[in-house]
This record gives C-alpha cells, structure tokens and sequence, in this order.
C-alpha cells in the first residue's frame, strides 16, 4: 500500500482505538457515579484465594470476614485462586451476590509457564531471542487464561548485578537494553494483541522500583542508589514494560534511598503515572503497605494505607489496610476522595478492557481448559524455549556433541534423576515430578549403555525448605559407587548445580557455589575418569572455577522446565546446536560481586604499570570474571570481519560487520554490538550493549549484519533524569560477547 494509503489506515486505526478507550471512559465514569465509598475502596482490594471453594463457606475467623467482604463488594481482586470451577465460584459472588455486580480480577504468579513450565526466566533470557521468549509467554498466558486466571503477576523487570539475590532466576539479568527487549516481548507475549481475547492476560511489571539491588544480596535489603543508576540501569525496563503496553505495575517490598517503594511517590506519581503518563493500576507486593511500619516509615496501619494511597499505590495486596481503613480517612479529611476514585477508575479500566464486564465468566470454559492445559502445542514451544536457553560454556577436545552409538556413558549426581528440581522455583501451578530429568531424556537415546549413580544429594538443610527435601548433604557413601561407574565408562555426564528451590523469593546464598558435597564428587570422579560433561542446573551465576580449570565441557542448564531433560539430550547429541549467550556475568568468587560488565572506569589506569599497588583491584584474584556478560559457545565457529561505520546525522549511525560460520556444521550466533561514550557530562559506562542480532548460518556462509544506533542508544540520563546525546567521540565493540575485540570509532 502506498504511504498515504498506510497513514489513513493507520489513523483510522487510532480513532478506532481510542473510541474504545472513550467508551470505555464513559462506562467507568458511568459505574463510578453510582458507587459508595466502600465499593470504590472494595475494588482496591486484593485478597488471597481465603477458602477451599469446594468446601463449606468459612464460619469463621480471618477467612470468615473475608468471605462477608467479598460477598458486600468490598473485594476488586483475588490471587492465587486457580482451575475454572473455583475461578467461577468466586466470580459468581462477585456478580450475583454483590449490590453492583462488578467482576473480580483474578491474579497469579505465571512467572515462567502455568502448568506446563518454561524455562525459569534468567534462562530464557540466555537465549536472546526475543521471538521465542514472547512466544513462551504467550503460550504461559494462554494456560493460565484456561484456568480462569486473567492477570499475571509478570514479567519481573529488576535488573541485578548480584549473583547472591535469590530472585535473579526470575529476571532477565543484569543488562538494562536487554531486559528492556525482553520486557517488551514479555508483555507482549501476555497481552497478545487484544486483551480482550480470552487467552490474553493482563501484565504486571515488576518490582517498582531498585528491588534488583539489595544491600549485600539478602532479598528485601535496603536499596540505596544513585540518580545516574536508577534512571540509566533500573528504570529503563520498566520504562519499555509501559511503553509495550503493560497494563499493571506492581510496587516493591524495598526502600529506596530511605522511602519504601510502596510509599514512593517520587517512583509511582511522579515517574510512572506523571512523566510516563501511565493509565493501568499500581498493585502493591504482598502486605507491603503493612511492612512500611516494619521499615519504620509508618506509625501504624492507618498512617501506612495514607502513605500508600497518597504515594500512587492503586490495590493493596493482602495488607488489609486500605479495606480497614481508606474509609476513616477519607471522612476525616485526610485523604482526598479524589484519589481513590483516580485508583477505581484504573482498576476498573482495565477489567473493562478484558471484557470482563461483557462477559465475567468469559475465562470459566471447561472445555477450553481441558484441551489447552499441558496440549501438545504448549509442549512443543516448552521444549524449544529450553534448548534455546542452553549455554555452552567449554568444549575442549569437541567432547560433545556425544557419540550417538557404542559409549558407556556413567551419568551421575542426584540432579540427573529429579523430575522436580528442574521445573525451579515459581512454578506453583505445577505438579511436582512432572518434569523430564537429563537421565530420561539420555535414555530416549538407544544407542549406548547408560549407568546411573547419584552420587551425592543437592539439597541443603535451609530453613524455607519443605521438610521431605531437608536431608543430609555431607554424606559420602555413594561416592564409592559413582567412582566405580566413571571408571568403566567412556564418557561421564555429571548434573550437579543447585536445586530448583535454593534459587527465587528469600533464598539469597551467602556462597554461590555447587552446594553439599558436590564440589568434592567433582573432584573425586574427576580422578577416575577426565572425560567429564559438567552440566549445570542453577538459577543464578555459580562460582565453578576449579570446573572451569579441569573439566572440558561444560553445558549450563539452568532449570529448563517441563521438557528439560529432552532439551538437555537433544544439546549433548547435537540435535540441537547451542547459541545461547549468559545475561549475566559469572564471577570466579563471590567476593568479586557484585560483577558487571558495564561498570565505570575509575581514575586508576586497568592495566597498571609493574609492581603498581594503587589500583582498582584485589590483591588475591583479578578483576575479570570467570564467564563475562555475553559469552556462550556453538558446536561450530564464526568470525566477525570487515567492521565499518558510517555516521548519517547528528544521532543516527550504522554499523556493519561481516559475520562467517567458521566450522563444520550450521548454528546460530548472538552477533552484539557494545558502544562507549569516551567522554561526557555523567561518567558513562566501559561498555554498553545497544544493538544484537541472532543469526542462522550454514557452514561457510557469511552474512553482513547491520546495526542502526539511533538517540535512544547513543544518549543517557542526567542526574536529573534528563536524556539527551551529547557530541564527542564513541568507541564501537563488535562479536559474540561483552569481550569483543573488534573495534571502531566515530564522532558525533
Ligand atoms: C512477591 C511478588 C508476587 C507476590 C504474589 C510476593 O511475595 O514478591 O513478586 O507476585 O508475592 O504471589
């Protein structure tokens, strides 16, 4: 179509648009005129699923109350409710027995897969490719949609620069122009392109604001951080969640710079719903409006829900505060009913926009649910996801992809034969044990001889463990056994890493290493046998620098889901060539963290002269990391050439390269492209990531990949969170990690 042709229909498209959106408007001003208060304060709040639906109605008690609020209308929103027969149970009072019959919306943590489980989400960022990780989340909304659930609880936006955060396996890393990619492929892939279609769900981006950043990593610290890093590192995500489309934020448990977010007005009014113009809803964490007066920012519960309301926090998740007490303050003049009925107005938008009020049952199909849940087609998109996920750290001696015929293979460590661990953490939906474990998918393989032997437990005695996975992890007795199998075999696959529970909410490591004995089996089978595959299974960076020393192939694996075992064989035989790259750096000892790659230059020289003591440095290890951001090998080879740059205005600019499959068989490549603002107003970064492109290349075949660097990736933010570019020369770094050589400069 010609160009005019495509700008009509482009407007007419708007004007569609917002004809929705203005009826929408009018039917909410049009509810809002015939609420009482309590009903508007009803819809700001958010209770957890509080009974078993199909047993007796709660007599009494916390449940009890609960129940008598959602059944007056003082209910907006349940979580943590799930399948269609208790989703529409609850729906059913909410429309039938409630005086105006507004529909709940019900809320779930889809962080990674419903039912059937993808990649934890750290993973699906290792594959760089922004297609499947909105396909994986489109397939997750679709089951949940299935389920009755119509908001999720995703994606998790927080950067993080420390390994020791529990909480890093749900984010994208520590890089903020690809956690923005992902953010927007992630709402996207929630949202479709039509919230009102019943398997779209509503996205929640999360945790507004600095939660990625605890003191020492201890999950829920104190965040304290500089102007130039909240609107440079932190914010930028969030940002691209907004701009994507996310209909919902949800606030933080976190201080930041002495305000906790929940509180934040600076964060939520000021930023969020002021400078970005955000017309969704603010969700506070669980009870976080409560823990202001833990944080001793709020005298009481009362103060707290002033402070929370004021500060632009739109429903109060399960702190019971604004139920309580919103009311009283509004009487008494402290709270200006304008504000609650700015929140109303948001949360009823959006239940608008999922079409809830046309038809609240609209996600309650049984035979929807039945045929969608764990379909062929989900699990096809699963297992992809978990093969792209998969890095290739070491391959020394092309000791992979295995001999599909005539091996002995041992395979050892308990990690081997868990069909739990690998669906991670956050993944509450899903049965135990309904995961494919790294030995069944080596045995749909026939060709060689498989010998199991576990060697060692993984899990460790730490207090948030269900009791049943608390055993004793010093124990050496299978040693014996897994040395004796590694002795006869040809090749030995050792799963060790983590479990799936020792990463996610509260479980911060102090230690970042294998944990239990594991470390010791390494190094004891490695005695016997030094054909050894390391494969990994974790939910952060690990500490494995003696693995890296010692053993020749290393495939990290994170927890890959459902389908990990499969995607895991299909890599090692090479049925599936890895191209994925780390999100996020591996440090050689935690005390190297927190370890990023675009971190500052400081005023002492990087290499120092001979025998120069003051500089940046340690004396006991060196400042580079183990594996840096970016890294991750192929069963084959490639070559980057013919690097060129050509500045075509003051803020736009293109760079070329040449990109050449070096090696024997075809794989993918992350082609990635850092820049370095050699000098401005704000110390700016050795490196920053601004371009990527994941390439397909047959043996010999060579592409020339272009990168255009536009304002957005050639400016940065002030101290006063102004962007602009400033004019001067930059540095260019092209190839397949943060370490790129490859190099070039222009000027602006
Ligand atoms: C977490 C949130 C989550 C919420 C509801 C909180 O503990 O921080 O990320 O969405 O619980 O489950």
């Amino acid at each position: 179509i010609s160009c005019g042709e495509a700008k009509a229909r482009s407007t007419k498209q708007n004007s569609v648009f917002s004809e929705v959106k203005d009826s929408i408007a009018i039917k909410v001003d049009a509810l809002l005129a015939k609420m009482t208060i309590e009903e508007k304060i009803g819809q700001m709040n958010q209770y957890n699923g509080f009974w078993d639906v199909t047993g007796p109605v709660p007599q009494n008690g916390d449940a009890a109350q609960k129940y008598e609020h959602l059944k007056k209308g003082w209910v907006g929103s349940m979580l943590n409710v799930k399948g269609v027969t208790d989703v529409r149970k609850v729906q059913k009072i909410a429309v039938e027995e409630t005086r105006l019959g507004i529909p709940l919306i019900i809320g779930f943590d889809v962080i990674h897969g419903y039912k059937t489980i993808s990649p934890i989400p750290l993973a699906e960022a290792a594959s760089w490719d922004l297609e499947a990780i909105k396909l994986s989340a489109q397939v997750a909304a679709e089951e949940a949609a299935a389920s009755g659930i119509n908001w999720t609880f995703a994606p998790m936006v927080d950067i993080s620069r420390d390994a020791r955060w529990g909480r890093v396996m749900e984010g994208a890393g520590e890089d903020p122009y690809l956690g923005s990619l992902i953010a927007k492929a992630r709402v996207q892939g929630f949202q479709g392109d039509d919230l009102a279609l019943a398997n779209t769900i509503a996205a929640c981006a999360k945790h507004f604001v600095g939660y990625g950043f605890p003191e020492d990593g201890k999950d829920y610290n104190t965040v304290d951080v500089g102007t130039s890093t909240l609107y440079n590192i932190i914010l930028p995500p969030f940002k691209a969640a907004k701009e994507a489309g996310a209909r919902t934020f949800m606030n933080a448990f976190n201080e930041l710079n002495g305000i906790p977010a929940t509180g934040n007005a600076f964060l939520q009014r000021d930023i969020l719903k002021g400078e970005w113009n955000f017309d969704g809803f603010v969700v506070t964490d669980w009870g976080s409006i409560n823990e202001m007066i833990a944080h001793r920012y709020a005298e009481n519960r009362n103060m707290a829900a002033e402070i929370a309301i004021k500060a632009g926090a739109d429903m109060d998740m399960e702190s019971y505060a604004y139920v309580n007490e919103l009311a009283t303050l509004v009487k008494e003049g402290k709270v200006d009913e304008a504000l609650i009925d700015d929140a109303v107005k948001r949360i009823l938008r959006v239940k608008y926009e999922l079409g809830l009020f046309e038809d609240p049952y609209k996600y309650c199909n049984e035979a929807v649910e039945k045929e969608v849940i764990g379909s062929k087609r989900i699990m096809d998109a699963v297992l992809d996801m978990a093969k792209k996920s998969i890095v290739l750290l070491k391959n020394e001696n092309n000791l992979l992809p295995l001999k599909k015929n005539g091996q002995k293979i041992a395979v050892i460590g308990a990690l081997a034969d868990d069909t739990t661990s690998p669906l991670g953490s956050w993944r509450i939906a899903a049965d135990d044990g309904t995961a494919v474990s790294v030995l069944e998918g080596l045995k749909a393989y026939k060709g060689n001889t498989i010998t199991y032997e576990k060697g060692a437990d993984v899990v460790t005695g730490e207090t948030l463990f269900p009791k049943e996975l608390t055993i004793n992890v010093s124990e050496k007795s299978g040693f014996a056994a897994a040395v004796s199998a590694a002795k006869s075999a040809d090749v030995v696959i050792m799963v060790l890493g983590e479990h799936g529970l020792h990463s996610g909410e509260g479980r911060s490591r102090s230690e970042i290493g294998l944990t239990g004995v594991q470390q010791e089996l390494l190094e004891t089978v490695y005695k016997a046998n030094k054909n050894i595959v390391l494969v990994l299974n974790n939910g952060r960076p690990l500490t494995i620098n003696w693995a890296d020393a010692h053993i020749p192939a290393i495939v990290e694996a994170w927890h890959l889901g459902t389908q990990s075992g499969h995607a895991i064989a299909q890599v090692l035989y090479g049925d599936y060539n890895p191209s994925g790259k780390l999100p996020m750096t591996f440090p050689k000892n935690v005390g190297q963290v927190p370890i990023y790659y675009n971190h500052k230059s400081t005023g002492r020289p990087t290499i120092p002269a001979p025998g120069e003591v003051f500089w940046s440095h340690y004396t006991d290890v060196s400042n580079a990391p183990l594996y840096p951001f970016g890294y991750g090998l192929s069963y084959t080879t490639f070559e980057y050439s013919d690097l060129k740059v050509n500045v075509t205005s003051n803020t736009t600019v293109t760079v070329s390269v040449n990109l050449t499959n070096t090696g024997n068989v075809k794989g993918k490549e992350v082609a990635q492209l850092y820049i370095r603002d050699e000098f401005a107003s704000v110390t700016r970064p050795v490196r920053e990531l601004k371009g990527f492109e994941l390439v397909e290349l047959q043996p010999n075949e060579t592409k020339t990949i272009t990168f255009n660097l536009t304002d957005q990736e050639l400016g940065f933010y002030n101290n006063n969170g102004k962007f602009s570019v400033e004019p001067g020369t930059f540095s260019i770094f092209v190839g397949g990690s943060s370490d790129a050589t490859l190099t070039s400069q222009f000027e602006l």
